[in-house]
């Protein structure tokens, strides 16, 4: 068994975005910024923000912040990212999600400027996708394919099971897999006999946010395995992925650790998509 190590990948990632963003300032005179907006006080949502703006600050990234009290209104998320689409300063935009109850993130990232969507979360991104055409992809989707192809995965022919179908993780990672001629398979909440469908994939993606749901005995014996996921156990330390990494080591060829795997995989994609905006911006 081998580890896909999203930590030495993302790092090597995070290198090529700094050195971009320097050159970027250097040659243009220009500041590559992203722009935030972070609504009420969840705790993960805190502190993954937090993560991601320590990550542009490395990257020579500048942060626009915006953070705005739980009790914001739909209209008042709406009105900042209005804000940051007008200001030249900012070349991505991340709304940070979940937002808090009553509010609706669909319409909040279908508004930002389809050149500012570092997130890859925007219908247009989205439609792109879908497409096949070259554009910003939702980050932890892109991480992943990107992880699989610096550890050389082949993906072309092979059957891969992607288990959940959230819009930011399961369903775009299972069209960049498509794009790339694997037969891919979504599963979800209401798939019948689970485990007959990840017993077959050659590579299997878990992107549920149920701590541990998949087991080894669900795993083909030399499949690739990649786990998305990030859930807190009451009464446990640290981050548990939706693999048990135990029993799914004996039976995976290539697995990611949690943490270690994906995580910072999603990050690196934010920073490499931001500096993107900014070189197309300047090229427009
Ligand atoms: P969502 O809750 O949006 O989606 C979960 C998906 O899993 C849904 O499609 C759901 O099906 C499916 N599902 C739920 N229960 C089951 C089940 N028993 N059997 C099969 N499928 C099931 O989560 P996200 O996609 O946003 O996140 C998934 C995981 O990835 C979470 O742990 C999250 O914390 C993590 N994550 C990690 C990131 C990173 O940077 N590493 C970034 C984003 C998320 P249905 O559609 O039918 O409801």
């Amino acid at each position: 068994m081998q580890i896909l190590d999203g930590k030495s990948v993302a790092a090597r990632v995070r290198e090529d975005v700094a050195r971009g963003v320097a050159s970027l300032r250097r040659e243009r005179g220009i500041t590559v910024g992203l722009g935030v907006v972070l609504v009420g006080d969840d705790p993960a949502s805190r502190v993954y923000v937090s993560m991601k703006e320590k990550a542009c600050a490395q990257a020579g990234i500048a942060s626009i912040s915006n953070r705005l009290p739980a009790e914001a209104t739909q209209a008042q998320v709406l009105e900042a990212v209005r804000e940051l689409n007008g200001r030249p300063d900012v070349h991505g935009i991340l709304v940070q999600d979940p937002l808090p109850d009553g509010l609706d993130i669909g319409p909040v990232n279908d508004l930002i400027a389809p050149a500012k969507d570092a997130d890859g979360v925007g219908i247009g991104s989205m439609g792109r996708l879908l497409l096949d055409k070259d554009g910003f992809v939702a980050c932890t989707a892109r991480g992943i394919i990107e992880l699989l192809e610096a550890h050389q995965v082949p993906i072309k022919g092979r059957q891969c099971v992607v288990v959940g179908r959230s819009i930011t993780v399961g369903k775009p990672t299972a069209l960049l897999l498509l794009q790339r001629h694997s037969t891919v398979t979504i599963c979800h909440s209401r798939t019948e006999n689970l485990a007959e469908h990840t017993r077959r994939a050659d590579i299997l993606i878990a992107a549920v946010g149920r701590a541990e749901m998949i087991t080894g005995d669900m795993i083909k014996p030399g499949a690739v395995v990649v786990d998305a996921g990030y859930n807190r156990i009451a009464g446990r330390q640290g981050d548990v992925g939706d693999v048990e990494f135990g029993s799914a080591q004996h039976k995976a060829s290539w697995i990611t650790p949690v943490p270690g795997g994906v995580g910072p995989m999603t990050i690196a994609m934010l920073l490499k998509q931001t500096l993107l905006a900014a070189q197309k911006s300047v090229q427009a």
